[in-house]
């Protein structure tokens, strides 16, 4: 039989409802697999194993009553062990955001993403590494230390959400959660080997995610597959009372195993996608997957989004600021360690200066000083008009096409310390998933091949808000005929 850790998501679902394996020896099973491999991977901040069991063996019992009365839902996560990035909240469990400023903070509440898997009776393993507040591209600026990539572990798994990727990757589950600001999710997915979904603005609620850019922030789900990303996002999307950003749009359930047919979807490629710089396999891997999408039946357009070059500097304006304001409330009176000092002012400082990192600290000042009157509208205003032209050239695009495909990051997953000192080398990183991010849309990345190093590539597909069921059917389409998706690191297995 399979390792209960490879199974992914909906085949142990299948399993736990049949009664062949049971919530306890899953989670068990990654449980050990997390004691083998963590000590080299080190994608947890908090690992919660006690509560699992308790979780675990709850949903047993759930299970058995509903084998005897047949009610059990075929989509539903019951009993699925899964992995939580630690910028969402889970009540009664410490959420760090990856930052010393929250070392001892006990979430007083869980988000509504997580409440709504955990509604469907998922086990949680733990909270999962990130970069200090979500900022960053590999896990390097967190304040526990950095993930390692389970495909070579002295390279970086990505970031911001690499704790989670990680933890997918190496096998502790199949499923983890995400959040999306300007490619947190799509980057280390693609520098993992996994497929991940960054929503449409608003379509899963933000309530409970500790805020970084909050007109950019998404949650979204990390997996092995099409499929399993689908359970998940059935289970997580729709509207919510508790996020005044959340979509009151209806969630069209997404069934992949409906009959899907790529013939006559029009896909563009954006030529500002496809730039010097890029290193040539992963260039070379996207067209292949892109070659095989057009055998399949795909038509594909070349496209034009000229404001591409623009979202960098748009982003790095516009997200610093929104942190700049959503960060002034860790000041050590409301949240997390204190710092002493003669005065309140003091005090401020002190807690400040000692509890944020450097790149929390070099973006508070960015975003404060865009913000700052005199600047305000030469940076911050100009900053917003141009995401409107983001926005629109995305919008014209998708008048003449269904999806954009295009490469995830310009380079597979890099050597920890190659960026870390060079801050704008770190944030070009991002060149190719910011602009869905400014324009709110859905992106979805999958691995489409290796580099000689055996590090993996994946693709990125764009579409029109609330396109996430073509984006996921059109991936599951590809991953019913290929298999970079079934690939394992070999540390999975030999830690
Ligand atoms: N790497 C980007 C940044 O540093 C995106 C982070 C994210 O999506 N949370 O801001």
């Amino acid at each position: 039989m399979e390792k209960l850790t490879d199974l992914n998501t909906q085949a142990a679902v299948a399993m736990l409802r049949k009664g062949e394996i049971t919530s306890m020896e899953l989670t068990q099973a990654s449980l050990d697999q997390i004691e083998r491999v963590e000590p080299v991977i080190h994608a947890f901040i908090t690992l919660t194993a006690e509560q699992a069991l308790i979780q675990a063996a709850a949903a047993d019992i759930q299970l058995q009553t509903a084998r005897k009365n047949g009610t059990n839902p075929v989509a539903s996560m019951l009993g699925i062990p899964i992995v939580v990035k630690d910028v969402l909240c889970l009540k009664g469990v410490r959420c760090t955001c990856g930052s010393r400023i929250l070392d001892n903070f006990i979430a007083p509440y869980t988000a509504s993403a997580v409440q709504k898997l955990l509604d469907a009776g998922v086990v949680v393993l733990g909270k999962t590494n990130t970069d200090e507040f979500a900022m960053g591209s590999s896990t390097e600026n967190s304040g526990y230390g950095s993930s390692h990539n389970p495909w070579n572990v002295n390279h970086v798994p990505g970031g911001s959400s690499g704790g989670s990727a990680a933890a997918v990757s190496a096998r502790y589950t199949s499923l983890g959660l995400g959040t999306d600001t300007g490619g947190s999710i799509r980057q280390p997915a693609s520098f993992c080997g996994l497929t991940g979904l960054k929503v449409t603005y608003g379509r899963i609620s933000r309530y409970g995610l500790v805020a970084y850019g909050s007109s950019l922030d998404t949650v979204g789900a990390l997996a092995r597959n099409a499929g399993d990303i689908a359970l998940a996002f059935n289970l997580m999307a729709g509207y919510d009372p508790l996020d005044a950003t959340s979509s009151r749009q209806p969630v069209d359930e997404i069934n992949l195993g409906l009959p899907f047919e790529l013939k006559g979807l029009k896909i563009g490629i954006p030529k500002e996608y496809f730039i010097t710089g890029v290193q040539e396999e992963v260039n070379q891997a996207v067209r292949t997957a892109i070659a095989l999408l057009e055998s399949m039946g795909a038509r594909i357009h070349e496209v034009s989004l000229p404001h591409t070059a623009e979202a960098l500097p748009v982003y790095y304006l516009i997200a610093p600021a929104e942190a700049s304001a959503n960060l002034a409330r860790f000041d050590g009176v409301r949240f997390g360690p204190r710092a002493t000092d003669d005065n309140m002012a003091a005090m401020y400082k002190k807690t400040r200066g000692t509890g944020f990192g450097t790149e929390v600290k070099r973006r508070i000042m960015l975003g404060t000083y865009a913000l700052s009157a005199g600047y305000y509208d030469a940076y911050y205003g100009q900053a917003q008009k141009v995401r409107t032209l983001i926005k629109r050239d995305f919008e014209a695009a998708f008048e003449s096409v269904d999806l954009i495909a295009a490469p995830v990051a310009p380079s597979t997953a890099f050597r920890f310390g190659e960026h870390i000192n060079d801050p704008l080398a770190m944030y070009l990183e991002d060149v190719f998933t910011l602009p869905a991010n400014l324009a709110g849309i859905p992106g979805l990345t999958f691995p489409v091949g290796f580099d000689q190093n055996k590090l993996p590539i994946g693709i990125q597909l764009m579409g029109a808000p609330f396109s996430e069921g073509l984006l996921l059917k059109t991936c599951h389409a590809y991953q019913q005929i290929t298999n970079f998706h079934l690939q394992k690191p070999t540390l999975a297995d030999h830690p």
